[in-house]
């Protein structure tokens, strides 16, 4: 497995736009991430996105595809959006994959350019398990996006934590590097990587919840699949 690098930024006309940063699983990457990136880049004065695969969750299992595997699909996937990118760097990185070392070594080379952490609503109400979650906003802005089934927290720590940082003028993000939290309305897709793997093992298609040259991938590669499953023709 090779994994390599790419040069970030470098050709932005606005050197000090936002950037976004996008971790997940992408096990496999789909249109529940797809789709609401690019309204971010619609919504928001961003630079870019990228997207940056994790190489070992620190709160789940094992993902089922490789790191190598996670990447091609991804690459794949934002082959035709110039301003999405892959980072490598948490499959680079041994152990497990933290955000908040992802973000300093992010903030370590883009000084005080403003970084925004894209969540789902479901991501964000898991926030206080994070490793040294409470430094996020020390690197950051988060972008929080709302996703199906998810409202934001009503009570506790991180109302409270939402409370004291939310604002509502995406202005104010290309303003300060850090800080500030976001919530964001984005088309609601119902699409989870759980529920298309689940598919797949069942031997059924998962065609049209992501991109066809993800799929055609994953056929290929006979990823999360059953003995038995069938490729389509
Ligand atoms: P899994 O089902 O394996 O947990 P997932 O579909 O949630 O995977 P991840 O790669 O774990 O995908 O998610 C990365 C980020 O994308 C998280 O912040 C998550 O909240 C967000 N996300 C994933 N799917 C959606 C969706 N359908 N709508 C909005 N946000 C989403």
């Amino acid at each position: 497995m090779t994994l390599h690098s790419k040069t970030f930024a470098t050709n932005s006309p606005h050197p000090t736009a936002p950037i976004g940063i996008f971790g997940g699983t992408f096990d496999p990457v789909h249109f529940g991430h797809l789709r609401p990136a690019l309204e971010l880049l619609e919504q928001l004065p961003l630079a870019e996105i990228r997207f940056i695969p994790c190489r070992q969750p620190p709160h789940r299992q094992v993902p089922a595809a490789s790191p190598g595997q996670r990447l091609a699909m991804l690459e794949l996937a934002i082959a035709g959006e110039p301003r999405f990118f892959a980072d490598d760097r948490e499959l680079l990185r041994p152990g497990p994959s933290y955000m908040v070392d992802t973000l300093a070594s992010l903030r370590a080379e883009q000084g005080s350019v403003p970084l925004c952490l894209i969540l789902g609503t479901d991501a964000f109400r898991g926030l206080p398990k994070w490793h040294r979650w409470a430094e996020l906003t020390e690197l950051a802005h988060l972008l929080v996006m709302k996703r199906p089934g998810e409202p934001l927290p009503q009570e506790g720590e991180l109302k409270h934590f939402l409370e004291s940082r939310c604002i509502c003028d995406p202005a104010q993000l290309a303003q300060q590097p850090r800080g500030l939290i976001l919530p964001l309305e984005v088309t609601q897709l119902e699409i989870s990587a759980t529920r298309i793997r689940t598919l797949i093992g069942a031997g059924r298609s998962a065609r049209y919840l992501l991109p066809d040259a993800v799929w055609d991938d994953i056929q290929q590669k006979r990823l999360y699949s059953a003995p038995l499953f069938m490729p389509e023709k």
